[in-house]
């Protein structure tokens, strides 16, 4: 199951979240902040999707 980072430009932390690609696909937009559940949020490309987006 793939990571997906993010990162939090209220707080400026950084947090992952693990779920599937159906999962990340309905609810990106909607990210909310693990530490202060703020969404204004900012994906962060990790290497593993950086390597399987190539095919598309
Ligand atoms: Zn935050």
């Amino acid at each position: 199951m793939p990571v997906y980072e993010f990162y939090c430009k209220e707080c400026k932390k950084e947090f992952e979240i693990q779920m599937r690609l159906a999962e990340y696909e309905q609810g990106k937009d909607q990210q909310k902040c693990l530490h202060c559940d703020s969404s204004n949020v900012e994906r962060r490309i990790s290497l593993f999707e950086a390597k399987t987006s190539r095919k598309s």
